[in-house]
């Protein structure tokens, strides 16, 4: 088989598609719109063979029942009624294994940003969605802190090369929203400096990586105790577990 490549499809301000695709056959991850995902398939010949979501929201899933139109392919997703194309709803640890490609994903439960949110990790690759994006987490819809911690953290567990592809282009605001709570952090400053270069050339700052995370991410840092500080005197008040420090400066990103 031909060599799997990874691209992102441009949709609405600042979602990606995450399509994955050798020389004839494509898959796509989040297609929140179909018609950048059409005109990508036709314009390079390829065929769709599966379609993978990983939580109910419009511009992750808002593409599906146009592309089913066009494929009768697999849909993957969560246990969500919000989601009715899904053909195979999957619950934490189970594996599916792509059509055409064979690529195996594991998926996880990773509640938080919403209730039933999972994510794909197989090949050194990880489907993030809305949970964990580049240098920041999403917004708390339908979970509490200690929901997006646990889930954040069972990410962390996973490789420092694996490469994180999230739902949205959010890495440059991120940043100016991190080096507020993690000022002395000179891995953010040197990321800032290459996504400022990759976004003036129109190029996506994505995918990150589990390590790049760990380095710059205030979310999976809750514990340093930079961060700590900040969100304490945000809070006006100690914070003495990293649940509440997470929960602070989520806050704090809210408003920021
Ligand atoms: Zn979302
Ligand atoms: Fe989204």
């Amino acid at each position: 088989m031909n060599p799997i490549e990874v691209i992102p499809l441009r949709a609405f301000s600042d979602n990606y598609i995450w399509t994955l695709r050798d020389s004839t056959h494509a898959a796509v991850v989040d297609p929140g719109d179909a018609k950048p995902v059409l005109q990508y398939l036709r314009a390079e010949r390829l065929e769709l063979v599966a379609i993978l979501n990983t939580h109910h929201h419009p511009d992750h899933i808002g593409g599906n029942a146009e592309l089913l139109k066009h494929y009768r392919v697999p849909v993957y997703g969560p246990h969500d009624d919000r989601i009715h194309e899904v053909t195979h709803r999957l619950k934490d640890g189970e594996r599916i294994s792509v059509p055409h490609f064979g690529t195996e994903f594991e998926v996880f439960e990773i509640p938080g940003h919403t209730r039933t949110h999972i994510a794909f990790y197989g090949g050194k690759m990880l489907f993030s969605g809305d949970t964990l994006f580049a240098v920041g987490c999403g917004k708390l819809f339908e979970g509490t802190p200690q929901q997006m911690f646990d889930s954040l953290s069972r990410l962390m567990q996973l490789p420092d090369d694996t490469r994180v592809y999230c739902g949205h282009e959010y890495t440059l605001s991120n940043i100016r929203f991190a080096r507020a709570a993690d000022p002395d952090n000179a891995a953010l400053r040197e990321l800032e400096a290459k996504a400022a270069k990759l976004r003036e050339l129109g190029q996506p700052t994505l995918p990150s990586s589990i390590g790049q995370e760990r380095a710059t991410n205030p979310f999976v840092r809750c514990t340093e105790p930079a961060i700590v500080r900040s969100a304490s005197a945000k809070a006006g008040k100690k914070l003495d577990t990293p649940v509440a420090v997470l929960g602070a400066i989520r806050e704090w990103k809210n408003q920021f």
